[in-house]
C-alpha cells in the first residue's frame, strides 16, 4: 500500500518498482472476482529483461482450475448477457477512470515485466484505455436495424446480441494494451470473458482486474487463467467458449486459428510483422530521420508495427549517415532509468535469436553501419540489451529481410523509384503497417491507392488506428474476418438475431391457407 501510494502521489515510480519485486511471489488466478492460489506443480518463471531476476512465476492452470474458469464463465454470462447496457457501460465508466488512477503502477509493472521505458508502457496503457473508453459507447454502438412494413402488418428487427463466453490469448510485447483490446469490448457487448495472458508479462493484466473488481464488474464476468499451450488447447477444445481473440506470433496464431475454426469457433488472430517505411527525397529530411529512428528502435524494435525496413528512394540514400548518427544517440538502458531511449529485450533467447540472425544476414552480404551487438549496459550486466542496429545491402532474400527480428535492428534497402519499393513491399507476405514519407501529395495518393497493407501512415510512422477504427492489419499479419476494436470489435464479439413480426388486428397469425412459401 506505501507503494501504491507513492505512486499515487507521483513522487517515487522507482520505490514502487523495487518494493513491487520485493513484494512479488507466485502470481495467482483470477477466478469467480476471485485472486486465487493455483494447486499446480508447473510453474514458469518471470524474469525483469533488465536483469534477468524472477519478478514473480506463473502457474500452468491445472485442467480443474480451467474447467473452475469456465463454469464460472457460463454462470455469469446466464445474468450478465441481461444487465442493462448503462449498467454495463457504468462499470467501464469506472474502469476508465481506475485505470486513469493507477497509471504510473500499471506502467512501472509493465516496464519491470517487459522492459520498455516507462514513458512507453504509459502509452501502452493509455491505447488500450482509448478502447475503454470507446466501449463506453455501446449504447450507440450496438443499435441495431429495424424497417417496418416489409409486408402489410409485417416489421423487422435485428439485434445486436452476445454469443457467450468468449477467450482472449495475448502475446509479451502489449501487457495492458492486447488485454484491453479484448475484455471491454466483450463485457460490453454481454459476453463473458476468460484472458490467458502472456506467461512473461501476466502482470498488468492482475492489476486490471483488481480495478475490474474495484468498478463492480459481478464476479465471472472475466476470469483468467494462466499457462502455455495446455491453456491455448483447452480455449480452442472447450465446445462451451463461442470466440477466440488472439495476437501474437504466426506459430502460435495460425495454430490456434486453424484447430479454433476446426471446432466451430469464431477467431480473430493477429500476427506478425514486417512494416517498411518508404522514404521519397522530398521528404523532410530531420522529422522523417527522427521518426523513422523512434518507430525502429522505440520499445527495442518489440512493437508490432515497428518500422523495420527502411525503402530510401532516389536521392534519399545519403541519408544513411544521417540515420546512423541519429541512431547511435540513443541511450540504452533500463526501461525505469531516466532517459532511456532503448530498453531491453523480453528474454535472454530473444537476444540470442536477434544476434544470430544479424550475424546470418552479414554473412550473406548485408553491411552493419551500426553494430548493436556488444552493447553493455554497466549498471546492467545481465540484461538482455541489444543496442540500436542498422544494416545497408539488404535484398529480399537476406534472412534478416525474411525473418521478423523483433528487435531494434533497422535493415535499409535503397532503390530508384517509388514502384519498386511499392511491389517489394506487395511482393512481401505481411500487411500489417507502411508508411511514406514525402510532401508530394500526388505520390503520397498513389502509394495509398496502390500498396496492399492494411495501415498506411503518410508522415506518420506508426499509423495505429484509433478505436473508432479499427485495427486492420492484413494478409499474412491477419487472419479472420472481423479486426479488434472499433464497429469491427463490436461485430466480432456480436450475433446478429433478426425478428420478422405480424400483428394483424383482429387476428395474431397469418392464415392464407397456403403450404408454398410467400412472395
Ligand atoms: P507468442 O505467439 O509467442 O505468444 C502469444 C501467446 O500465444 C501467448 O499467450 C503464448 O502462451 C501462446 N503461444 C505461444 N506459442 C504457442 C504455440 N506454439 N501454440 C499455442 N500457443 C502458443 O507471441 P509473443 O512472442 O508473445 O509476441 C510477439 C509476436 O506478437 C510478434 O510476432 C508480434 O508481431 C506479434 N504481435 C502482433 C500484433 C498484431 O496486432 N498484429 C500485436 C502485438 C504483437
Amino acid at each position: 500500500n506505501n507503494a501504491l501510494s507513492s505512486v499515487r502521489n507521483g513522487s517515487s515510480v522507482l520505490n514502487f518498482v523495487r518494493s513491487y519485486s520485493k513484494s512479488a511471489t507466485s502470481t495467482k488466478l483470477f477466478i469467480d472476482g476471485k485472486f486465487q492460489d493455483s494447486q499446480t506443480t508447473q510453474w514458469i518463471d518471470v524474469y525483469d529483461p533488465a536483469t534477468n531476476n524472477v519478478v514473480t512465476r506463473v502457474p500452468q492452470s491445472t485442467k480443474a482450475e480451467m474447467d473452475a474458469a469456465l463454469e464460472s464463465s457460463k454462470n455469469a454470462y446466464k445474468t450478465w448477457k441481461n444487465t442493462t447496457i448503462l449498467t454495463r457501460q457504468q462499470i467501464l465508466f469506472k474502469l476508465q477512470a481506475l485505470i486513469r488512477r493507477d497509471m504510473k503502477k500499471l506502467a512501472a509493472s509493465i516496464t519491470q515485466e517487459q522492459g520498455k521505458t516507462l514513458g512507453d508502457a504509459e502509452g501502452d496503457v493509455v491505447r488500450g484505455l482509448q478502447v475503454v473508453e470507446h466501449s463506453c459507447g455501446a449504447a450507440s454502438l450496438l443499435l441495431g436495424e429495424t424497417l417496418q412494413n416489409i409486408a402489410k402488418d409485417m416489421d423487422c428487427t435485428s439485434y445486436k446480441l452476445p454469443l457467450g463466453v468468449t477467450a482472449g490469448i495475448c502475446p509479451f510485447n502489449f501487457p495492458a494494451m492486447i488485454p484491453l483490446w479484448m475484455f471491454p469490448t466483450a463485457l460490453v457487448t454481454g459476453n463473458t470473458s476468460i484472458i490467458k495472458p502472456s506467461e512473461k508479462t501476466p502482470g498488468a493484466t492482475m492489476l486490471l482486474m483488481e480495478l475490474l473488481n474495484e468498478a463492480g464488474c459481478p464476479p465471472g464476468v472475466v476470469n483468467v487463467i494462466h499457462g502455455a499451450h495446455d491453456a491455448v488447447n483447452f480455449i480452442c477444445d472447450s465446445p462451451d467458449i463461442r470466440a477466440i481473440s488472439f495476437v501474437g506470433s504466426d506459430t502460435a496464431g495460425q495454430y490456434i486459428y486453424k484447430r479454433g475454426c476446426a471446432n466451430g469457433k469464431r477467431v480473430q488472430s493477429n500476427m506478425g510483422a514486417k512494416n517498411h517505411a518508404v522514404v521519397l527525397p522530398d521528404a523532410n529530411k530531420e522529422t522523417t530521420i527522427d521518426q523513422i529512428c523512434g518507430a525502429a528502435f522505440g520499445a527495442a524494435g518489440q512493437r508490432c508495427m515497428a518500422i523495420s525496413v527502411a525503402i530510401l528512394v532516389g536521392e534519399s540514400r545519403n541519408w544513411i549517415p544521417d540515420i546512423v548518427a541519429k541512431a547511435m544517440k540513443l541511450k540504452v538502458n533500463a526501461g525505469h532509468e531516466p532517459g532511456t531511449d532503448v530498453g531491453p529485450v523480453i528474454s535472454t533467447a530473444a537476444k540470442q535469436r536477434i544476434l544470430h540472425l544479424v550475424e546470418n544476414g552479414i554473412k550473406q552480404g548485408a553491411k552493419c553501419e551500426l553494430d548493436g551487438r556488444g552493447v553493455v549496459v554497466e549498471k546492467y550486466p545481465n540484461g538482455n540489451f541489444v543496442g540500436p542496429t542498422v544494416l545497408t545491402n539488404i535484398n529480399t532474400n537476406n534472412d534478416c529481410y525474411k525473418e521478423e527480428l523483433f528487435g531494434p535492428v533497422l535493415s535499409i534497402m535503397t532503390v530508384d523509384t517509388m514502384d519498386e519499393a511499392i511491389n517489394i513491399i506487395n511482393g512481401n507476405k505481411y500487411g500489417n503497417g507502411t508508411a511514406i514519407f514525402t510532401t508530394n501529395g500526388c505520390h503520397a495518393r498513389q502509394f495509398v491507392n496502390e500498396i496492399d497493407v492494411g495501415q498506411v501512415g503518410v508522415n506518420v510512422p506508426i499509423p495505429v488506428p484509433l478505436p473508432m477504427f479499427s485495427f486492420t492489419g492484413s494478409r499474412g499479419s491477419h487472419w479472420g474476418d472481423l479486426h479488434f476494436y472499433g464497429k469491427q470489435g463490436i461485430n466480432f464479439y456480436t450475433q446478429t438475431k433478426t425478428v420478422t413480426s405480424m400483428w394483424r388486428k383482429g387476428q395474431s397469425v397469418a392464415a392464407n391457407g397456403s403450404a408454398s412459401m410467400p412472395v
